[in-house]
Formats: C-alpha cells, structure tokens, sequence
C-alpha cells in the first residue's frame, strides 16, 4: 500500500470513482475530494490547470447514490477502520479537515448538482459531522445562474458549506488569457455576488509570472477594483484566497508560467486587506 503524500493527489488513491482522499497542504490534514468530472471536462481551459488531458465539456451524468455510498464507505474506513494506519500518516494530520467538491473539470457543470450536496449531507449526517469539518465547493462561478446550482448552493450553505470562487482577473482580456473564457468583468460580478448570497464566499485567486513577467499594472489595479466594487455593494464576501503557483500546470502553456516572489505576493496581500478583506496567502 502506498503512502498518501502531500503531492499525491490522484482522483483513485481509494479506488472509487467520484471520492478520493488526499492528504492536503492547504488544509493540513486529510481532506476528501469529491470529484464530479472524471471525464477531465470544463468549460474554461486555465492556463495553470493541473487537470491533466482535460477538454473542454461539462461533467457526466454522475450516480448520487454511488456517490454517497463511496462517501460512507471512506468515511468509515477513516473514522472507524485502518485508513489513517495503513497509509502512515502522521499523529498530527490524523484528522479529517475538509470535504471538498473538487475535481477534475467545474463540478457545477453536473446537472445533478442539487443531489450531490444532498448525498454529501446525508453522509455527513450519518457520520455526524457537521461542525468538525470544513465543506467547500470549488468552482469558477460561471454557471451559477443554473436552478440546480443555486438549489445546491443553499442547501450547500445549510449545511455549513462555502465556496472558494475563482477570480483570476477582471479584465476581458485577462480572463482571456489567464482561463481562455470570454467573459465580461460584469458577469463574473454578477455571479459572484448571486453566490455570496446564497453562501459563503470567498475568491481565490492564482498570481503568478506569465512569460517571465507578473501581471500588468493596470490588470492589478482592475482586480482590487473590482474588489473595491464589492465592499462598496456590501456583497458579503468572506474574504480572498490568494494562491501562488504551487503545482506545475499540465497545460502547454506550463513552460511560460513561473511563481512570483513571495514578497510580490506579500504586497499583494498587503493591497487586498487595505480594502478591508481578510486574505489568506498560499504561496
Ligand atoms: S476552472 Fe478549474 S478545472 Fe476548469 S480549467 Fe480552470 S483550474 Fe482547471
């Protein structure tokens, strides 16, 4: 049996087909990914993905019960069998941190978005473990406006859920460049502020150095104004999740894209909380 490691993050560590567990960096202990997309399909192409072969698409028709089943059955090996022994992990990250909707594509491209958060609940409920674990959605925001991704989301937020909302620009241009989307600054605003309402929100966003160069000034001071925008709207925003480039991508643009200094992110973080948003930095 192989050990899990902080970059091992296979979708079949556990052999199933929609959940798999990864010891994360970002929460610092196990989290459980719930990966809706396993046919690598999304509908924007981000020049940092680390989704290897992905397409562009939108996720499969998925089995909630299956789903649910392979839910319970790795939360019972973890919290009632071997797991945490079998694969060595350490005393202090013997702790399940998060459960994560988090795959290889934007899981809210799967029309049974609704009946995923119900089955993640009724599993969670199961185990009794709302409050001892973190729930987080990880999606590009761009198909919020679907009935079955808002119905989701709200139930998402009942059960203590949030979301990590990805905002790497606010420029067309740069939402061109940076996730090969056509997208206007308007309606990634309009998205994110349907989901703030509907649920904890917080941004994430990627900084990184593209052909050697960080972002263009002007591209800086469009995203913390529309950052800016959003304090002033009073849209409940939780904060931003400030990422450097930590993975290598597996797009072919992957050569033209380097990590910035960490100072270059710190002054970032620095302009951000100037707005009043809390920020959390992973370099
Ligand atoms: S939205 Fe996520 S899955 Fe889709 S291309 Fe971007 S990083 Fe990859």
């Amino acid at each position: 049996m192989s050990k899990l490691t902080t970059t091992d993050h296979s979708r079949d560590s556990a052999g199933l087909a929609y959940v798999y567990p990864v010891i994360s960096r970002r929460s610092g202990g196990l989290s459980i990914g719930v990966n809706l997309n396993p046919n690598n399909a999304c509908n924007w192409r981000c020049v940092y993905c680390q989704v290897p072969n992905l397409v562009r698409g939108a996720a499969p028709e998925i089995n909630p019960e299956q789903l649910e089943n392979e839910l319970r059955h790795l939360l019972n090996d973890v919290l009632r069998g071997d797991f945490f022994e079998r694969y060595q992990l350490p005393a202090d990250q013997r702790i399940i941190r998060d459960i994560a909707i988090s795959g290889n594509g934007e899981p809210t491209s799967c029309r049974q978005f609704d009946a995923v958060v119900g089955a993640i609940g009724q599993a969670c409920a199961e185990f009794d473990l709302f409050g001892a674990l973190k729930l987080v959605l990880i999606t590009n925001g761009s198909l919020i406006s679907r009935p079955e991704v808002q119905r989701g989301l709200a139930h998402w937020s009942e059960l203590g859920g949030e979301v990590w909302f990805k905002v790497d620009s606010a420029t067309e241009a740069g939402l061109r460049r940076v996730n090969n989307v056509k997208l206007s600054p308007p309606a990634v605003k309009r998205h994110l502020e349907i989901c703030a309402r509907l649920c904890p929100t917080w941004i994430q966003t990627c900084f990184f150095a593209y052909d050697g160069a960080p972002p263009a000034e002007t591209e800086q001071q469009a995203y913390l104004d529309f950052l800016a925008e959003l304090q002033q709207r009073e849209i409940p925003i939780e904060g931003v999740l400030l990422y450097g480039l930590a993975r290598p991508s597996m797009q072919v643009e992957a050569p033209r894209l380097s990590a910035l200094p960490l100072a270059r992110l710190n002054q970032m973080r620095r302009q951000i909380e100037a707005l009043g948003l809390k920020v959390r930095l992973n370099p």
